[in-house]
């Protein structure tokens, strides 16, 4: 099937085009035409099996049609994070650009004046955060009551993250005649009780779990020590990784190891839920166009990122959610590259680690010898391992993979000299031991002795 049989414009079908993609993917061949004839629908799938695209597409169909009034959005799209509903509002721009839309993304930490602004122009679509639309609608600056068309993006990530009730109450606020659109990687109960409560007769699409099904990304376990972790990431770094992003639970973890990483030669950066949204950007897009070619992250910050060509994600602590092991692998192997995924587990992670094992369906290939075995398939990179007060002194003249070599060669600024790594160094030393994932079960509950 492609895409011209699935009832796209001819305006859609060149934007598509454009972009390079001829075949509609499994989700997108099933929801498109659904989406068209204005149904409800739940779509169980992932980032990565091309979820995005499979409500933007008809969307734009829908509101090509019909015109936005002041403060009053045609539609409605929810997401958890920021980076989701930025990377969305990308997608509205790269495949509406033959259309002309209007579109406003309200998120936190952007300024809420040319927000407001945007609104009271009136937008066909409105990509937002549950709690900032709900702070704005609270204000009075914006109605609902026009809304026709609502998409409630990873809705099991909304609930880990306890949007909930917000999104029953902005559901609340729609028109009860409007399309809903839900969709998730998992359906637990209160999922399922939304979309009960929410959806008209859906149609039901499964698409498979792209890590799961995803032979393009060869998956290990290390079993380390807590204190070796470090010291096993960085000899894999050295040898033959081109890109990476490496998951940490702890913001704090994210902040030391990156630090580390940076201080001994390597061009890393990090994010996690803590950093601002200018500089999360900043640092996404410095991992993009390849001026960093390692990124230190926490779960709430790397969600659904749309990054290509990672060659490898490092789970340097074993995620305490199975469905977090999931999606981290996921940023690899992207579009049917290859890719490759290693997590370190101590002793402390075994329940966590046989968790994922029963979720993906089988056993991790258990990697022996502290990773000394290495990535044989790997040329090495060509950096070789120094010691580390040498490696250093060495940061100006590295030799970079190939691949960064070039894009640096471009786009390269003295990281170490920039404000903003000063300021990122000021905050590291700031207290902070927060988590900053979604709460573990045995901390939800209180000590009751
Ligand atoms: P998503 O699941 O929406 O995060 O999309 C995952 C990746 O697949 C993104 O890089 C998309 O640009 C890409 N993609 C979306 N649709 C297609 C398609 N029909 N063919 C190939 N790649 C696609």
């Amino acid at each position: 099937m492609k895409f011209a049989d699935i009832g796209l414009s001819d305006e859609l079908l060149s934007a598509v085009a454009d972009v390079g993609y001829d075949t509609p993917t499994p989700i997108q061949a099933q929801a498109i035409p659904s989406v068209l004839m204005m149904r409800d629908l739940i779509g169980i799938a992932q980032t990565g099996t091309g979820k995005t695209a499979s409500f933007v597409l008809p969307m734009i169909d829908i509101l090509a049609q019909g015109r936005s009034r002041a403060r009053m959005p045609r539609s409605l799209i929810l997401e958890p994070t920021r980076e989701l509903a930025a990377q969305v509002a990308e997608n509205f721009e790269k495949y509406g650009k033959n259309h002309s839309l209007s579109m406003a993304l309200l998120i936190g930490g952007v300024s809420m004046g040319d927000q407001v602004k945007a609104l009271e122009k009136g937008v066909d679509v409105l990509i937002a955060t549950p709690g900032r639309l709900m702070d704005l609608f609270e204000r009075g600056n914006i109605m609902l009551n026009a809304c026709e068309l609502l998409v409630i993006d990873e809705a099991d990530r909304m609930l880990d993250m306890g949007f909930i009730p917000d999104i029953e109450s902005i559901c609340d606020k729609l028109p009860s005649t409007r399309q809903t659109l839900l969709f998730s990687a998992t359906m637990p109960p209160p999922i399922k009780k939304l979309s009960d409560k929410f959806l008209t007769n859906p149609k039901h699409i499964e698409v498979a779990r792209p890590a799961t099904a995803n032979k393009s990304i060869e998956q290990f376990l290390i079993n380390v020590p807590p204190r070796k972790k470090q010291d096993l990431l960085i000899h894999f770094l050295d040898n033959g990784v081109e890109s990476a992003i490496v998951f940490c639970n702890r913001k704090t973890q994210v902040r030391d190891l990156n630090k580390k990483l940076r201080s001994i030669g390597f061009d890393s950066g990090e994010i996690h839920g803590d950093i601002d949204q200018a500089q999360r950007i900043a640092e996404l897009d410095k991992f993009k166009s390849g001026q960093i070619n390692i990124l230190v992250a926490s779960d709430v910050a790397a969600r659904g990122l749309d990054i290509k060509d990672v060659s490898h994600v490092f789970n340097f602590d074993a995620p305490w959610h199975p469905d977090d092991y999931v999606h981290r692998i996921g940023r690899t192997g992207r579009a049917g590259a290859k890719g490759t995924a290693y997590t370190f587990a101590t002793k402390a992670d075994a329940e966590a680690i046989e968790n994922i094992e029963k979720l993906i369906g089988t056993e991790i290939k258990v990697l022996k010898g502290s990773g000394k075995s290495s990535d044989k398939k790997k040329a090495p990179a060509k950096k070789k391992a120094v010691p580390e007060n040498k490696r250093k002194n060495e940061t100006q003249d590295k030799p970079k993979p190939a691949k960064q070599a070039d894009k640096k060669s471009k786009s390269d600024t003295s990281r170490k000299a920039s404000p903003k790594t000063r300021k990122q160094k000021a905050e590291d030393n700031e207290p902070d031991d927060g988590w900053n994932g979604p709460m573990p079960e045995f901390l939800a509950y209180g000590f009751k002795d």
